[in-house]
Formats: C-alpha cells, structure tokens, sequence
C-alpha cells in the first residue's frame, strides 16, 4: 500500500473538520455552558476551521499556485494553531492576548516578503513547525497554570498535545538530518505516514479532550449547586451528613469531636412581621456568619429551615463553645441584620462532645436531644454535653455564659 502525502494531508483535513464540527456542534448545544466556556469555543471551533482549510490547500499544492498552497495555506494554519491558547485562556476566564498570533504571522510575513527565505523549503518547514510546536507548548503550559478547577480531562488534553509536539519534533528533527526538498521528498516513505498518523490523532484527542474540559466544568458546576444551600452558601443538609459521615468513616475511633446544631430563635415571628424576604435576608447573613466564624475542614450546614449544624474534629467542648459564643457576639451585635428586621436575633443550641467511638447518627440525635432542651428551657441559649468526660454533665448556659445549672446525664 502507498499513501502518497497529497492523500495523507487530505485525510488530516478530515480529521480537522471533524474537530472543528465537532466543536461547533457543543458550542450550539451545550447552552448550560458558562459564558467563558461558550467564548472559548466561538475561538476553538473557527481556528480548527482555518487549519483545516490551510491543510487542504497544502495538499493541493501541485494542482494551485504558490500563493495559495505555500502563502495562503500556512498562514491559515498558523492563525487557527495560534488561536489556541487564546481560546484556553478565554476558556478560563483570561483575556486573550495574541502574541502568539502576531508572532507567527510576522514571522510569515517575513519568511514570504524575502524571495531567499521563501524559496527555501527548509526555512519555511522549521518556522511553520516550530511555530505550530510553541503554540502546542503554549497551550500545555497555560492549561496547566491556569487549571484551578482541577479538571481531570486536561491530562487528556496534555496527552494529545504531547503527541502532537512529539509529530512537530519530528518534522524538525528529520528536516535538520535529511534537509528535504518538499514535502513529496522524504528520505523515509514511513515518515510522512507516521507524521500525519500521529497528528490525525493528536488533533481528534486535543478537541476531543477541550470537550470534555467543558462536561467535567459544566458537572462540577451543578454537582456543587446540588450539593450547596443556595440562599446562605453553606453546605446543604445532605452535603454536611455526607461530608461529616466520611470524617466519621476516614478516622481513628478514638478521635474527639463536637457538634453543634444551631436553631434561630422564634424565626417565624421574624418571617410574619418582617416579611419572608426579609427572613431570607437575615438567613443569608446567618450563613455568612458561620462561615467566617467556624474552620471549613468540614463545611457548616443548613440542615432545616432555619436549622444549622457545625461539626469541629479534634474540638473540644470548651473551644467549641467559644466558637459559638463568637456567633452570639456577632448576632448580638446586630452585625448580621441587613436593617431593623432582625435586631435581637438569638439562638440556641446543642452541643455534643465525644469520641468517633460512637456514630454520627448517634451523636447527631443526641445534639438533637440537647438542643430540644435548649428551646424547653428558655431558648437563647446552649445545653453541653461532653461525653469524653467520664462523669459527664449536662450543661446550661444562657447568652451571657452564665452557667444557670445542672441538669441530670443523659
Ligand atoms: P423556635 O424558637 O421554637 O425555633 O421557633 P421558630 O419560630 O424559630 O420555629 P418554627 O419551627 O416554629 O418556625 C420556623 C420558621 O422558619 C417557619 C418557616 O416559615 C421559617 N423558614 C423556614 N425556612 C425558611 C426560609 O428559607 N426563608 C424564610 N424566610 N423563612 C423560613
Ligand atoms: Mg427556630
Ligand atoms: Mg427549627
């Protein structure tokens, strides 16, 4: 079997429209996609176009003029390869610079407007590769300084431009020893072949993969929407569970620990006189104010309507309760009220010190018990119980810390 270059470089055409439709196909159907993404695409899928186009005329270079097959054609290729890493940092949220493009087509222009240059195949060989393989590295670099999404299907892309280097290397590497005369000219029939081979592949893994960047952003994305309260940010309350029941599962059985499940005193009043949107203010706010207050190793939740827990590994009751008492303190201080609404806002709350010995669901009924005693007794306050202490003790403490006495083990 011979596959004469012109046949190969058609086949490569293929392959690069096919990228560039199938580029284009997400762009148009993928409207969840975020607009950074969208744009990125807009870039990608016409710069494949153009590469593609600039494949065919290469191909056809013995049928047209040289214009056309040698000027035309690699400039097209050099736009679309350099509109890559624009499209990569566009895709992250970065402005395209272009100095990629502007180097390139200078570099052209030269290489066209100098009769020496332009009549050595050579010359025009190196450069056109050499540029195709710094846009390939350029790529590489900034999706991998720029990935703080910590998308796993770069590592594809990275693959696919690997390959597609390693095909530009080749080109440049085999140039230098057999110093070709065209492209029909190689010293090996293998090496065309295997060159095109593996950029064919190169190019259908990097789209491919630039795809798949896409999916994996736009399923991270609405993973962490199902996963998090809307109104306050926090954890939603199937979130906190899961998240607190893989510390629980991931950790020693002697390990201490405090929960802590928070309620809003008489939120409803706040909701008839206020307004509900009011409440979601004051809410919101609420949300705000235990993420600044309490460590994020495990995120605090919203478990119920105006519901919160906090699960602090390694915390005991003590530091727990000042953690809490900061939370009154920011309350009391009325810092949380976005107006009038929600002045005097107080909270009670449960609190269950223990080892991992027992399980979550255990201790979570267990803060669930003491925050029931919490609201029986008064509200605006918090009932303790630390079990790690052998002669363990209920505790009531009022908004002022104020130990009002004990009340009998549970
Ligand atoms: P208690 O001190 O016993 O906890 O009284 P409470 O009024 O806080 O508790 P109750 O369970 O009687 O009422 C909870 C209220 O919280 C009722 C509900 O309308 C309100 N609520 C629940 N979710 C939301 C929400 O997302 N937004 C607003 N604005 N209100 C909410
Ligand atoms: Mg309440
Ligand atoms: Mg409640």
């Amino acid at each position: 079997m011979t596959l004469d270059t012109p046949t190969l470089l058609i086949a490569l055409a293929a392959a690069e429209f096919a990228s560039a439709l199938i580029l284009l196909a997400f762009l148009v159907s993928l409207k969840k996609a975020n607009r950074a993404t969208r744009l990125a695409f807009a870039i990608y899928a016409p710069a494949m176009f153009f590469v593609a186009c600039g494949t065919v005329l290469v191909a056809f270079r013995s049928e047209i003029s040289a214009f056309w097959s040698i000027t035309f054609a690699n400039a097209l290729v050099l736009i679309g390869f350099a509109l890559r890493p624009e499209a990569i940092a566009v895709f992250y949220g970065r402005p395209a610079r272009g100095w990629m493009l502007l180097a390139a087509l200078s570099g052209w222009t030269v290489i066209c407007i100098v009769p020496d240059f332009f009549a050595s195949f050579t010359l025009r060989l190196i450069f056109v590769q050499s540029m195709l393989l710094a846009a390939a590295a350029y790529s590489v670099w900034r999706v991998f300084r720029l990935n703080s999404e910590h998308l796993t299907s770069v590592i594809l892309f990275m693959v696919g431009s690997f390959l597609e280097a390693s095909a530009y290397l080749m080109t440049i590497g085999s140039q230098f020893i057999y110093q070709h005369e065209s492209l029909k000219v190689f010293a090996n029939p293998i090496q065309p072949l295997a060159y095109l081979v593996l950029l064919m592949v190169a190019i259908v893994i990097v789209s491919a993969s630039f795809v798949a960047m896409a999916i994996e952003r736009i399923q991270v994305r609405f993973e962490k929407q199902a996963l998090t309260d809307s109104l306050t940010g926090l954890a939603n309350r199937r979130a906190f569970i899961k998240a607190a029941k893989r510390w629980f599962s991931s950790t020693a059985q002697t390990q201490a620990f405090t929960l802590i499940l928070i309620d809003i005193d008489h939120f409803k009043s706040i909701n008839d006189q206020f307004g509900h949107t009011a409440g979601d203010r004051v809410l919101a706010s609420f949300g705000t104010a235990m993420k600044s207050i309490f460590p994020r190793a495990i995120p605090p939740g919203r478990i119920g309507g105006e519901e919160f827990a906090v699960l602090l590994p390694e915390t005991e009751k003590a530091d727990a309760v000042h953690l809490l008492g900061r939370l009154r303190e920011v309350i009391s201080q009325c810092a949380i009220c976005p107006k009038s609404e929600a002045s005097g806002i107080t909270v009670s709350a449960g609190l269950i010190t223990a080892t991992t010995s027992h399980d979550f669901e255990q201790a979570f009924d267990h803060a669930d018990q003491l925050l029931y005693e919490a609201k029986k007794t008064g509200r605006n306050r918090h009932v303790a119980l630390d079990k790690t202490v052998p002669s363990d003790e209920l505790t009531i403490v009022n908004t002022a810390n104020q130990p009002r006495g004990m009340v009998a083990s549970l």
